[in-house]
């Protein structure tokens, strides 16, 4: 195994580097302006989409170097690759491999021009890990499907342009998941009406979004009639790979080292602690390896294979690290615990993230079922 990086991508990296000397203020400096500036250089960089392929208006950069233009940004904490995570992370990827030449016409390029806000439409008041068995009915009538039903903990749908939804196309179909369609559906047809839904740390990010007789042309459907699973099963693979990047985890505990190099603990310094340093030293460990991972997919990526199962391993270890560290966080605040800064809104918070894009049992139903190849539950 060759953890080298070729000499093309070093120089790629030194590149990177030279970037953000030049261009990425600390984060004390950057005012209420900076985002639109930051995304107008990286969209003239062509960062945004880089391993999209340039037919499409990517940057034609390779998936290798693309990590390394994330790794980069992260430690340098620069705010993420464009604006729309949902839309650059699964929708993106699913409209180069799926879409109709005119679907990418009309949705790619705003995407890397960071002109886009989607949100995703799976989950549904009764509907939640068994994604199979969703109800959102489309009827199909001449050119259009007529949906009524509704979605539930769709976050952003509030200021979303574009809902990507799941929608079942035929109830009669042999098997569940093969009456499944995707329809790119944009959030101001009428009959789409969003409620909002306020989480425990008292933010708005969810909502509930009912659909009554809401029609969309047959022209919006991605993929073939019937045929959503397939579009889904990729799309959750690249949200699994997106929420689970080491960059981001590698960041919290950087934090979390700040902290405990800044808290006493029995009279010392925390970071003297032998129970504290075991802790991080785990944490960190664990963060090793979900980056090599990361690797290792990219790895099978490049020689050709889509996204799949194996992105639920780092999915499963970003849910069994991010609340022990909240935890090890707030035991070194002690009595400033009871405040409400930074890392008590993560220990409240990373409660729900370890949810969303499925719970840590499905991650572990689905390794051992489709990565290890044990027998269904
Ligand atoms: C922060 C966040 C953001 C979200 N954003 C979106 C979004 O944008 N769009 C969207 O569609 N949805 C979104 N969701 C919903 C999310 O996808 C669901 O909450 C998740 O799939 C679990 O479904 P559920 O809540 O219905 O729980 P359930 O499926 O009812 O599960 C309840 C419990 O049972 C366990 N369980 C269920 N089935 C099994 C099984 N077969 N084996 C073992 N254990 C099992 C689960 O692990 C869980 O602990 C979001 C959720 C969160 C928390």
């Amino acid at each position: 195994m060759d953890f080298d990086f070729t000499e093309k991508e070093q120089a790629f990296r030194a590149e990177v580097k030279q970037f953000i000397a030049d261009n990425l203020p600390p984060p004390e400096q950057r005012g209420e302006d900076f985002e639109k500036h930051w995304h107008a250089k990286l969209i003239e960089k062509k960062w945004i989409g880089f391993s999209w392929p340039k037919e499409y208006g990517g940057g034609g950069g390779t998936l290798i170097e693309q990590f390394i233009l994330k790794e980069e940004m992260s430690k340098a904490l620069a705010p993420d690759l464009g604006s729309d995570f949902m839309g650059l992370t699964w929708v993106g990827p699913a409209l180069i491999r799926h879409g109709t030449e005119e679907q990418k016409k009309e949705f790619l390029p705003d995407l890397l021009n960071c002109r886009s806000s989607w949100c995703t439409g799976y989950s549904e008041p009764d509907v939640g890990s068994d994604l199979g068995s969703l109800k959102l009915r489309a009827v199909r009538d001449g050119d259009d499907y007529v949906i009524n039903g509704s979605k539930i903990w769709t976050t952003r749908a509030h200021v979303a342009r574009y809902i990507f939804l799941t929608v079942r196309t035929n109830p009669e179909a042999q098997s569940r998941y093969s009456g499944i369609s995707v329809l790119l559906t944009p959030m101001n047809t009428p009959g789409i009406e969003v409620r909002p839904i306020v989480n425990i740390v008292g933010q708005h990010h969810f909502n509930q979004v009912f659909f009554t007789d809401v029609r969309v042309p047959v022209s919006a459907r991605l993929g073939a009639e019937g045929e959503g699973w397939k579009v889904v099963m990729g799309a959750l693979a690249n949200e699994r790979s997106g929420i689970s990047e080491s960059t981001g985890m590698e960041r919290h505990l950087e934090k979390l080292k700040e902290l405990a190099r800044n808290s006493q603990k029995g009279g010392k310094p925390a970071l003297q602690d032998a129970e504290v340093r075991r802790k991080l030293a785990r944490f960190e460990t664990q963060i090793s390896a979900m980056r090599l991972n990361g690797l290792r997919n990219l790895t099978k990526q490049i020689k050709g294979a889509q996204p799949s199962s194996e992105t639920s391993v780092n999915k499963l270890l970003r849910g069994i690290l991010e609340i022990p560290m909240a935890d090890l966080a707030m035991s070194l605040l002690g009595n400033e615990a009871s405040g409400m800064g930074e890392w008590q809104f993560d220990a409240l918070n990373f409660h729900g993230t370890v949810i969303g894009g499925g719970s840590p049992n499905i991650q572990r139903n689905i390794i051992a079922e489709r990565v290890l190849g044990l027998p269904k539950d």
